[in-house]
């Protein structure tokens, strides 16, 4: 729940030839408006917080809640963990992507905030200390232009008028032209383009008016203009920043028929050609008044999951897009859902293993299950001076029986162990049995 507060109202909208429903939606009170804007804006996954308990404060006990609306946190480029004001400008839109709860033909209460309002909010939460930066992203309205005008003109407000140092992630609007993209990137810290869908054809019948050319062209766009901005910092110190934070994109995962081994090469493909900085994986949900061509059943939020080990995967642990697909099943193309994608290839490439802990190359050590990359590069720090045991490896990591079957180390060879054919059910972590009466 946002906490009460005061707010200085702008003017109120004058109608831009939208009639009497602009002007209703401008009746609307600060309040109400954050409380639709911010609602519709929690199916963007690409600064969420997820995963936790549901909890609030609504009964008069206790304080805080996890359900609230409009302010989540994402991750500066410094490891930092901080709150953004999350919310739409609008939610109105032109566009009916069929698994949008925006589109123009859904049933929803509508709402829309002026640029000017926007920034009154930021300011006034920011001084509150209850956020330390906007992530901002919009339905379309009237024209991509108009609707990328007026959130490049809430960024240049907030830097220019009010001196606001604090991070701004912009959601840009692909079709708009390039060098409102560009005026975007010299305001915001972040900027990202929804790819949407894995696939071309998904993004053809889900989302009919958007164009995957011309989204990866404005990707293109921000990658040539940061990699220009590096330049120019270079030669001169004051040469204004774009986009420090780089740019991200985000996928729907489950809306369409694209396999997980399909996702995990799109996201590399998007990774090289764009220089990413993330892509987010967001499990379709079904939204309320859905659209008769998508699935009635969300995919389980567990594959959202492995997605996100797969790409971490290939970030972190060198794996190649093409090895983190091998370690699907090669009839469905999906990664398994009771065990880690690296679990999964250790499995099934066994010949690679055991790896002997005190000469394997690094790149080896990172494809054992159960070791981490604090882990390896102790490992490889600490073999300089001795050879190391079991109970060596045992100290870096939560559980030496998921690695045992994997490595050598001083004191211990698996001999029989990789070979077993009921390896996976003793390295797997244990089921749970969920409470069936868990309030
Ligand atoms: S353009 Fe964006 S806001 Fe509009 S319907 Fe499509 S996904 Fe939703």
């Amino acid at each position: 729940m946002l906490p009460a507060m005061k707010i200085v109202f702008p003017p109120p909208l004058v109608a831009d030839g939208c009639g009497t429903y602009i002007e209703r939606m401008a009746q609307l009170d600060t309040r109400e408006k954050l409380a639709i804007l911010a609602d519709a804006a929690k199916y963007d996954a690409s600064c969420a917080s997820s995963g936790t308990a549901k909890r609030d404060s609504r009964d008069g006990k206790g304080l805080g809640s996890t359900e609230g609306m409009g302010i989540c946190h994402a991750y500066a480029p410094d490891g930092r963990c901080i709150s953004l004001l999350k919310i739409l400008l609008t939610n109105s839109c032109i566009f009916d992507c069929h698994y949008c709860i925006n589109r123009k033909s859904s049933n929803v209460r509508r709402a829309r905030f002026t640029a000017q309002e926007v920034v009154n909010l930021t300011i006034s939460f920011y001084k509150r200390n209850y956020i330390e930066g906007l992530f901002l992203s919009s339905g379309i309205i009237k024209s991509s232009n108009y609707t990328m005008e007026q959130m490049v003109e809430v960024a240049r407000s907030l830097r220019e008028d009010h001196h606001f140092r604090g991070y701004i992630h912009l959601k840009t609007i692909p079709d708009a032209d390039p060098e409102l993209v560009h005026q975007a990137g010299l305001y915001a810290d972040r900027v990202s383009i929804n790819v949407e869908l894995p696939t071309v054809s998904g993004l053809k019948r889900l989302a009919p008016e958007k164009d995957g050319a011309r989204i990866e062209g404005a990707m293109k766009d921000v990658k040539t203009s940061i990699i220009d901005n590096g330049d120019a910092r270079k030669k001169y110190k004051s040469a204004p920043r774009f986009a420090p934070a780089g740019q991200s994109t985000q996928m729907i995962v489950g809306a369409d028929a694209a396999t997980d081994g399909e996702i995990v090469t799109r996201a590399s493909t998007l990774y090289d050609r764009f220089g990413l900085r993330r892509v987010y994986y967001s499990a379709f949900s079904p939204i309320p008044d859905a659209s008769t061509v998508l699935p009635l059943q969300r995919p389980p939020l567990m594959r959202e999951h492995r997605l996100y080990q797969s790409d971490w995967l290939m970030r972190f642990y060198d794996y190649s897009p093409h090895e983190v697909v091998a370690a699907a099943d090669d009839a469905t193309g999906m990664l398994p859902l009771d065990i880690d994608p690296k679990l999964a290839w250790a499995l099934k490439f066994r010949e690679s293993f055991p790896v002997d802990v005190n000469r394997a190359p690094r790149e080896m050590l990172l494809r054992v299950p159960g070791l981490g990359v604090k882990a390896v590069d102790r490992i490889v720090a600490s073999r300089r001076w001795r050879r190391l045991r079991l109970d060596d490896v045992a100290r870096l990591t939560v559980s030496v029986t998921k690695v045992r079957p994997f490595i050598v180390a001083e004191d211990w060879r698996p001999v029989l162990l990789t070979d077993r054919a009921d390896l996976k059910p003793l390295v797997a972590p244990k089921r749970q049995q969920l409470e069936l009466f868990a309030a």
